[in-house]
């Protein structure tokens, strides 16, 4: 990514959308909508003091909405260009509200909330398409109780929280327990503020708020106002101390998830959704296990699944070297349910489709490996583009033509055209790239015949 920000022949135009595409192979020119980020990306240094004193908070869709971020964000770390943006449906000035602390906070004078969108024309002689995909939504199948249960996640949450920038920091902490975490901090925070309420009362009577709550308790109501105010404050305080209290003790049993579980082809090869193999579940499941396995080695993993498709150069000792090295058992089976302890640890019900039994088994965490699904908006790209669709809703190729879409001169490549590892995808990339580069120098041909 680095590389392209800094290539001369490569203008990045980030954050914006292709609105038109005129003209034929060769000589198209593209509308494209530069949208508005409120911020200077020529100014913006990327040190992040706006975000410090925003006080918008805002569930962070990169982390899976396993963490948070503010209304004024970079969307990850390392992105290219390195600027923020503000997000208008929660900043506090775009909601009509007052603040502007971000402005106030820049050195660099980069926040500009008058920006407005642009929009240019680009002459370009190629299109090469690489909006590539989306992940399946679990909770289209009822029975995995995706979102009902928290210790139900699906692949691309569980790489979030094997990341060293992910939610928990590369430890694999079991969203139930998060929760618990989040609710003590936030109960903290609730907590402080009462006992400074209840410190005003305790320093003009000279007494603690425990000694005076058990001689009202044994002695009535108190006829002062003030001391029935303070014996008002300590009662709402103690159901929040005793929920704090409790939490606190149920905090000390948590530890990282040990015992996972992994139901392979979510969406994929099943006639309700989706009847294609997706490609490259089997083998990010295996690398997720092996990693959990390096960040703790007492994980186990068990992957469910019909088979496991290792299918490239490599891949089938990868599998082998995961099941002897990293605590992998693979387990030919069909999941029929997920159902729930009281302690939120999942169990699963499945179908061992050697032993042809129906067993039962009880796991820290499950990993669900979706689909690789169209992206978002693929119709209405389809359409601004001129292009058809095949029958799934990835851009159609023929065999013949790869990487050619039904328009002249557009190309397509990763999984835009349909699932593929990121090996296959720069593959497909550097064929579409040259087939472009066919198209245009065929056309500069012609203008020069
Ligand atoms: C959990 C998980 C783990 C994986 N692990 C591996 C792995 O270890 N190794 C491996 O080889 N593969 C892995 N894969 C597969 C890998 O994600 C894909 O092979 C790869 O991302 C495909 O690249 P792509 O460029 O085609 O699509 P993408 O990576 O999806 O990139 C497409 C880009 O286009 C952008 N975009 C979308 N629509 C538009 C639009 N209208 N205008 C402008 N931009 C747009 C998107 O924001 C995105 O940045 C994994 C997949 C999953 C789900
Ligand atoms: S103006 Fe908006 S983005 Fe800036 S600090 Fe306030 S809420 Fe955050
Ligand atoms: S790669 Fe594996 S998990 Fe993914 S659809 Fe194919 S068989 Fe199922």
């Amino acid at each position: 990514m680095l590389d392209v920000g800094r290539h001369p022949h490569i203008e990045l135009l980030a954050y914006s959308e292709v609105e038109a595409v005129e003209g034929s192979a060769g000589c198209f020119t593209a509308t494209i909508r530069k949208k508005a980020r409120y911020v200077d990306s020529a100014k913006c240094t990327g040190c992040a003091a706006c975000t410090e004193v925003c006080p918008t908070i805002v569930a962070d869709r990169y982390n899976e909405n396993h963490s948070t971020r503010k209304a004024i964000y970079s969307w990850f770390a390392q992105g290219i260009p390195s600027t923020h943006t503000i997000d208008t449906d929660h900043c506090r000035v775009f909601q009509g509200k007052k603040c502007g602390a971000c402005q106030k906070k820049c050195e660099a004078g980069a926040i500009d909330f008058e920006q407005r969108d642009q929009v240019i024309k680009l002459e370009v002689g190629a299109v090469i398409v690489a909006n590539g995909y989306q992940v399946f939504d679990p909770s289209r199948i009822p029975e995995y109780r995706y979102r009902d249960l928290p210790n139900v996640v699906t692949a691309m949450e569980f790489e979030r929280f094997l990341s060293a920038s992910g939610p928990t920091h590369g430890h694999v902490y079991r969203p139930s327990d998060l929760a618990v975490r989040n609710e003590i901090a936030a109960l903290e925070k609730q907590e402080a503020r009462a006992r400074r309420g209840l410190a005003r009362f305790e320093e003009k009577h000279g007494q603690s708020s425990e000694a005076f709550y058990q001689q009202q308790r044994s002695g009535g109501q108190p006829a002062e106002a003030d001391l029935q105010q303070w014996l008002e404050k300590y009662e709402e305080y103690l159901p929040l101390k005793t929920r704090l209290d409790a939490l606190q003790e149920q905090a000390k049993t948590i530890r990282t998830a040990k015992k996972l579980a992994f139901i392979q082809c979510v969406g994929s090869r099943d006639l309700r959704f989706y009847p294609f193999c997706s490609g490259f579940c089997c083998m990010h499941s295996i690398k997720e296990a092996i990693i959990a396995h390096e960040h703790d080695n007492d994980t186990t993993s068990v992957i469910f699944g019909m088979d496991i498709r290792a299918v490239s150069k490599g891949f089938e000792e990868y599998k082998v070297r995961g099941g002897n090295k990293s605590n992998i058992n693979y387990r030919r089976s069909r999941v029929a349910e997920i159902v729930s302890d009281a302690n939120h640890n999942p169990v699963l019900v499945y179908e061992d489709t050697k032993e042809q039994r129906v067993k039962r088994e009880t796991f820290d965490l499950v990993i669900l490996a979706t689909a690789c699904q169209p992206a978002d908006g693929m119709a209405d790209l389809a359409g601004v583009l001129g292009i058809d669709l095949n029958q799934f809703g990835f851009f159609a190729t023929s065999p013949e033509n790869p990487v050619d879409t039904s328009r002249e001169g557009i190309f397509v490549c990763g999984c835009a055209h349909s699932p593929m590892d990121i090996p296959e995808s720069v593959a497909q990339a550097s064929s579409a790239a040259s087939r472009a580069v066919q198209a245009v120098t065929q056309a500069n041909l012609l203008t020069v015949v």
